[in-house]
């Protein structure tokens, strides 16, 4: 896959805000925040997106899930919080890296837009 933007993070090519790092993934504070708290969660391994993960990759999918919640309990966020990936053209996804959306710190509106 082509190199993006958050491969230059992981690389420590570009700053961000990072709250969490381990051998599997990265989560960090997104630059244009849609809540009190938003930060991502990304695999070191640069998968595209949901629709190119395969049966291999649900234990990755399943940690980056999980790392997500004590990111979300670290942060504060005891009143709940909401986990959103987007996946290609019409589900909004504007970096082609897999990505967990964690937001938080506001009451969500549903449906979303
Ligand atoms: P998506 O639209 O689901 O692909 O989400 C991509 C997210 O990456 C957006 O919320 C952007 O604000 C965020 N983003 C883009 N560049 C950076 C960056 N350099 N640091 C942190 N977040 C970024």
């Amino acid at each position: 896959m082509a190199d993006t933007i958050f491969g230059r993070i992981i690389r420590r090519e570009i700053p961000a805000r990072i709250e969490h790092e381990d051998d599997l993934c990265l989560a960090f504070h997104d630059v244009a925040p849609q809540a009190p708290v938003h930060v991502l969660v990304i695999p070191k391994r640069p998968i595209v997106s949901l629709a190119e993960a395969g049966p291999d990759d649900g234990q990755l999918l399943g940690h980056l899930v999980v790392v997500a919640t004590e990111v979300a309990r670290k942060l504060g966020l005891a009143d709940g919080y909401r986990l959103v990936v987007n996946c290609g053209r019409d589900g909004g996804q504007s970096v082609d890296h897999l990505h967990v959306h964690l937001l938080g710190g506001r009451r969500l509106a549903w449906p979303p837009g």
